[in-house]
Formats: structure tokens, sequence, C-alpha cells
């Protein structure tokens, strides 16, 4: 007798702790149910630009209108993709970049192929920690030649400051200067190859440069920024 009395106690005992469980689970997905629809900590911003972005931003898509479209804050991982070759490094090299955004990207409209990037860089950028991410995103930017442009944080941006950096002239040298320094010289006139050469006298005496293979033809060149 007293074995089944003791029976039932572990069955009762045992019965009510299913029970318990039960309803726990029971809350437990009631609470996340309100937490996913009301209590989450998230608010909406003013904007997804900081104050100085939305200066330079202003300033800008008054300024270039092509027939461009310019995003802000892309991540790096949207941008650029991982190449083969890395074996086991993969997730390495994701990680480096799927933290990293660029301020600016300017995307043809039709096809939303990247022609360019913008970072504005405010004071923060003297700190060593920040220069050290600034010359990864440079060598990034670099070596899948992807044109990036640098331009201070200012109070304002006038069209003669902004012309130093954004006419199609501009642009196009500057691409040509990338793709020199990735060994893929075209000339910024006409598209042909360049050849590089050593200026002899005049302002430039000395330094290299590429010249266009059309030469005399066209007269394109690209000046090589002069190391220090
Ligand atoms: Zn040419």
């Amino acid at each position: 007798m007293g074995t089944v009395y003791a029976f039932s106690i572990v069955v009762g005992v045992l019965l009510i702790y299913i029970v318990w469980i039960k309803a726990k689970q029971k809350l437990g997905k009631d609470i996340w149910k309100t937490t996913a629809s009301k209590n989450l900590p998230y608010k909406l911003k003013e904007s997804i630009l900081s104050k100085s972005e939305t200066v330079f931003f202003k300033s800008f898509s008054e300024y270039y209108k092509k027939d461009h479209i310019i995003f802000t804050k892309v991540s790096l991982k949207d941008i650029f993709y991982i190449g083969p070759g890395t074996e086991g490094n993969y997730m390495k090299h994701f990680s480096r970049i799927s933290q990293k955004h660029v301020d600016f990207l300017i995307c043809s409209k039709d096809t939303c192929k990247p022609i360019f990037a913008i970072e504005l860089d405010d004071i923060s950028h003297n700190s060593k920690k920040v220069r050290e991410k600034d010359e990864f995103k440079n060598n990034t930017f670099e070596t899948a030649g992807l044109l990036l442009i640098r331009i201070k944080a200012k109070k304002e941006y006038t069209k003669k400051y902004l012309d130093e950096y954004f006419t199609t002239k501009k642009i196009k040298e500057k691409q040509a200067q990338l793709a020199a320094a990735r060994n893929e010289n075209t000339c910024p006139n006409c598209g042909a190859k360049m050849i590089l050469q050593k200026a002899i006298e005049g302002l430039h005496g000395g330094n290299p440069f590429y010249r266009c293979l059309k030469y005399p033809d066209c007269d394109g060149v690209i000046l090589l920024p002069i190391k220090a």
C-alpha cells in the first residue's frame, strides 16, 4: 500500500511539473510576442546622416546633377566581394569589411554600378585609430579599383570648392590616376593604352608620367602623384 501511495505522489508531482513547464513555455512565447511587437528599444532617427554629412549632402546633391544616384552610408560588404584565392581566410576578409561603410556612393542610374565614393573627414580622422581604419579603407578601394574621394568636413561648400573635386574632368583624371596606380592605364582623353615616361624638363622635370600611345594625335597624359 505504501509503495502505491509513494508512486502516486511521484506521478502527481511529475504531472504538476509538466503542467508548470508548459505554462512557462507559453508565457515565454507570449512575452516574446509582446516584445517583438511593442517593447523593442529601437527609435527612429531624425536623419540617417550626421549634421556635417547633411551639410555636404545638400550642397553635393544640388551640385552634382548627373545621371547618377547618390547612396549614403553604404556598407563595404555591399560594394565589394571577396575574390577567389583567399582559401581559409574568407571570413577574416569578410569581417574586415562587414562593419565598415562609406559615407556616399555614386552609382550609375541604370545599373547601379559604382562610379566613385566620397568620405567626409572630420577632426576624428586625425586620431591614430581612425587613420588606420582610413588607410585600410583607402587600400580596399584602390585594390578593387573604385575611386574614393576624401573631403574635409566644412561648414559650407562653395561651387568653387566642389569644382576642385567633382567636375567630370577631375573625376576622369583621378580615375585614370587610380588605373595607373593599378597598372591599368588608359588615356583619359581617348581610352588608348598609355606608356610610362619621365618628364625631362618643365614643371614636372624628373617625374614619371603616362603618355597616350597615340601621341602626338592625342595629348592625353597622367601625372603620377609625387611620392615624398
Ligand atoms: Zn589618348
